[in-house]
């Protein structure tokens, strides 16, 4: 089984996807985690992508979708992904069903997460990220924060926040880039049936947890 996320930047949509993973298995692939540890390590790859990071651009398909086929050719993406901002654009959508197509798969659902525009930048501005890259766990300061401040939980390394999301430039950019390239791929998806929109929203007490626990059951059923 293949999954996508789908969202704008701060419905949850990693929140939701580990959440799913912890349940079932399945692997989360986040191209956000990758180019995060990418660039804390100054690989050529991280160096090259933070130029677009930084400013809260996409970084080019050229980079990006290679990157996702080879992480989808790992043992562990055997048995069915969780991709988590990816993609991001039609054409890169287009792109992955060819991809999964040459092995006889395809995707089963797409997860799309919808959260109140005020929300989702209070959001991105009270998220909290662990600085270890093997660890990346996320936080949020005002819903959900680590039990001691600053530390992360899982691992006990500094919690940071994102240079993408202390900046307000670079997040008006990323909301711009979703409403442009990203959202017309909830037609994409819903015209292959596979669409599935889910409010995450403090207003109607409905949280990442809770729609991960919805669709494991679906999924188990
Ligand atoms: P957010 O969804 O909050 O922007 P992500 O962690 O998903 O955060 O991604 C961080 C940045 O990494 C994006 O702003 C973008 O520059 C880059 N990125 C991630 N996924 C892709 C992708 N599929 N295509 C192009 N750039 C990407
Ligand atoms: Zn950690």
């Amino acid at each position: 089984m293949n999954i996508i996320m789908l969202g704008a930047q701060g419905t949850g949509k990693g929140t939701v996807a580990s959440a799913i993973c912890e349940q079932t298995g399945m692997l989360q692939i986040s191209t956000g985690d990758i180019f995060r540890k990418n660039i804390s390590e100054k690989t050529p790859l991280g160096i090259e992508a933070d130029k677009y990071i930084s400013k809260g651009n996409l970084v080019p398909d050229e980079i990006t979708v290679p990157m996702v086929e080879d992480r989808l050719t790992w043992d562990d993406a055997k048995n069915g992904v969780i991709l988590d901002g990816f993609p991001r654009t039609i054409e890169q959508a287009k792109k992955l069903d060819e991809i999964l197509n040459a092995k006889g798969e395809k995707i089963d659902l797409v997860i799309n997460l919808v959260t109140p525009k005020d929300e989702i930048i209070d959001r991105m501005l009270t998220r909290r990220v662990c600085t270890n890259p093997d660890c990346k766990a996320t936080y949020n300061v005002k819903l959900h924060p680590p039990i001691k401040e600053g530390i992360c939980d899982k691992c006990g390394s500094p919690l940071k926040q994102r240079d993408d999301d202390s900046n307000p430039e670079a997040i008006k950019r990323r909301l711009e880039i979703y409403e442009e390239k990203t959202s017309p791929l909830v037609e994409y998806y819903k015209n292959k049936g596979v669409l599935r929109t889910e409010t995450v929203s403090i207003s109607i007490n409905r949280m990442g947890k809770d729609v991960a626990n919805d669709i494991v059951k679906d999924i188990k059923k």
